[in-house]
């Protein structure tokens, strides 16, 4: 007799188990989507002891006839595929028929659902994955899943299981954010009997932001609109042309709110919450130069696209996707985000002299679950481990005494609280201005300069402290770019060329991007081996710094941005020309030099942030004035 044998369907389910259950908030996931499915309106999920306990949900959709309640239990039983070819083009989340078999074969579970065909429901309960009873039972219309005791028969699988409060975040993030993807649509989450989340019906996404957010939140938030493009397919040459019309909605945080992981990006993909790198890629590139390196933004994201552009069947959890055109939606999702906070142009604002309360209107305990579910809001280990915490550069370069400080003190620790992670510490209030303020930037008056560092000037909405030195270097930044786009760019002759050694990596990255060198502005020469000879450089650019000027950028194009396109590649020796030739901090300016850095700043399309994505402008608001004097 050979040795191979089929699995019995216990072991296999176990197996899947494996994959598709891997923590209570996973099980969530499934039921949550199955109940979408269903065409339920109504979510009411009840947990208790993080998930290990208990996972209630209770739903009203279509509820399952007698048949189909056990069927459901069996291996690849799925009511949403007939026919390979409906692999092609999915529109349910669910389509393995993996879940219940799986869910039920690690739990204690107990399936309650009658369909409105049907006078009377069914009850079926499972133990480790063996069915004890299917009885009749009166029930309303809908299904109620109650999983008690996850892993209780996989102890390793149980030990690997974390705090309460950590399982529980990751539930609460996920309800939370499959909440925002249906806003028309009541979602309950509870835990151990305490209220996490209860959202009613609204009509807007905002609406919906609103409720589960708050409006600090939101304020912050920029509404992307309803974006829709037909895009043009690259077929192999001999296949006739076609489009596809792609669909972006959702929100984006001005360049002010900076986090230090990806936790607070959600992607949904049709409907479904994934993670995908090409689409968090996209994100990131529509931030370069507005942001630090490390730092990311919050975006809650909805790609609506046909069926057949993406591919869910990539892994059991489906939480990955695969675009059939991917660097074309790639593009379509950095270009739309990009444009949009182009258009906005926030400034930071200094932060209110005496900060708001934490969670304001908020019970304190509610309000720090809140906070735990925004910090551990992947639903994955794999997520959960993709980032450590950076702090963005502002933070670090934060002045130590007795180097000058800010009168205005950074707000008080407090004040992390009432603004979970949401912003950079040092700017806590920022918000983006109204398109008055925005014109305002370009009639300031300026009053001076604190410490030759930081101009003061009198806006018609307030107070403004502008760092002359980013400020300078958002305006060679723009100008270096254009002046590349049109072929003119500005060069000194340096009277005795510089020559400079070279590491064999270095080596091959000038010889990379020579040709870029010169379009910048330098001119270079090789010179022997493993050296160069620099005749002249970018205008501007102090004869000190020159050398670690082009260091910088050959190591920006070997380590950082190796297969970055050459945009990127453009943007980054721009931001390092600029910078090098900037102003300094700690230099006194003549009132015209002043006059004009106003006036230019003014007139570039991004004065908000410098291309390293520090702030430029802090702005103290005429009423935060008058509220600090009590006149109102
Ligand atoms: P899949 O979702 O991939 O089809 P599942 O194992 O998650 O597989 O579910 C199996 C089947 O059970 C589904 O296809 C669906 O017909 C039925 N089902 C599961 N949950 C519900 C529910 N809440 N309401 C109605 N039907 C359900
Ligand atoms: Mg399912």
């Amino acid at each position: 007799m050979g040795r191979i044998r089929i699995l019995s369907d216990t072991v296999a389910n176990k197996i899947a188990a494996g994959e598709v259950v891997e923590r209570p908030a996973s099980v969530v996931k499934e039921l949550l989507e199955n109940s979408l499915d269903a065409g339920a309106s109504e979510f009411r999920i009840e947990v208790e002891a993080g998930g290990r306990r208990l996972i209630r949900l209770a739903d009203d959709g279509s509820g399952m006839l007698r048949d189909d309640a056990l069927l459901a239990f069996e291996r690849h039983a799925t009511s949403k595929l007939a026919d390979v070819k409906d692999l092609l083009s999915i529109a349910t989340l669910g389509f393995r028929g993996e879940a219940l078999p799986s869910i039920a074969s690690v739990s204690r579970l107990l399936l309650e659902t009658r369909s409105p065909e049907e006078q009377s429901g069914t009850a079926v309960e499972f133990a480790g994955g063996k069915l004890l009873r299917c009885d009749e039972a009166a029930l309303g219309a809908g299904t109620v899943i109650t999983i008690r005791d996850l892993f209780f028969n996989v102890p390793a699988r149980k030990k690997f299981l974390r705090s309460e409060q950590t399982e529980i975040a990751h539930i609460a993030s996920l309800v939370t954010h499959y909440s925002l993807a249906h806003p028309g649509k009541t979602f309950v989450l509870r835990h151990n009997n305490a209220e996490l989340l209860s959202v009613t019906p609204v009509a807007t996404l905002r609406e919906r932001v609103f409720q589960v957010f708050g409006s600090q939140i939101l304020d912050d938030l920029v509404d992307l609109g309803d974006r829709n493009r037909d895009l043009n397919m690259p077929t192999e040459p001999e296949e006739p042309q076609f489009t596809r019309r792609f669909r972006l909605r959702g929100f984006v945080s001005g360049p002010q709110v900076q986090k230090y992981n990806r936790n607070s990006i959600y992607l949904f993909v049709n409907g479904r919450l994934i993670r995908d790198r090409l689409l968090l890629h996209a994100i990131s590139a529509a931030y370069h130069n507005l942001m630090p390196p490390a730092c990311y933004p919050f975006a809650l994201l909805f790609l609506d696209c046909d069926a057949e552009e993406v591919d869910v069947n990539v892994h059991p959890s489906k939480t990955e996707v695969r675009f059939r055109h991917g660097s074309v939606v790639h593009d379509f999702v950095r270009d739309t985000i990009r444009d949009i906070l182009m258009a906005q142009r926030p400034a930071s604002n200094i932060p209110a002299p005496t900060p708001p309360q934490p969670g304001a209107g908020l019970p304190f305990s509610e309000f720090s679950q809140r906070i735990e579910s925004m910090n551990f809001p992947s639903f994955s280990a794999a997520a959960a481990s993709t980032d450590t915490a950076v702090l963005p550069e502002f933070i670090l370069r934060r002045p130590v005494s007795p180097e000058p400080r800010f009168e205005f003190e950074p707000a008080p620790p407090t004040q992390k609280l009432a603004m979970p992670d949401t912003h950079g510490p040092l700017f806590p209030d920022a918000e983006p201005l109204s398109p008055e303020s925005l014109d305002a930037l370009s009639d300031l008056r300026p009053l001076g300069q604190i410490h030759d560092s930081f101009i003061i000037a009198a806006g018609r909405d307030g107070l403004w402290i502008i760092d002359q030195h980013v400020a300078h270097e958002r305006i060679l930044f723009e100008q270096v770019l254009a002046q590349r786009a049109s072929g003119g760019t500005e060069s000194q002759r340096l009277l005795v060329p510089l020559v400079i050694g070279l590491s064999a990596a270095q080596q091959i990255e000038y010889a990379r991007i020579a040709e870029e060198l010169d379009a910048l502005g330098f001119e270079t020469e090789p010179f022997g081996n493993r050296t160069v000879a620099v005749k002249a450089a970018p205008a501007g650019i102090p004869a000190p710094e020159i050398e670690k000027v082009l260091f910088e950028i050959l190591e920006i194009s070997e380590r950082e941005l190796r297969g970055a396109s050459l945009d990127d590649v453009r943007r980054a020796m721009a931001a390092s020309i600029a910078c090098r030739a900037a102003i300094k901090i700690n230099m006194r300016l003549e009132p015209a030099k002043i006059d004009w850095l106003l006036r230019s700043l003014a007139a570039t399309s991004c004065p908000m942030s410098c291309p390293h994505g520090r702030p430029i402008a802090l702005r103290y608001s005429t009423r935060d004035i008058l509220k600090s004097f009590h006149r109102i």
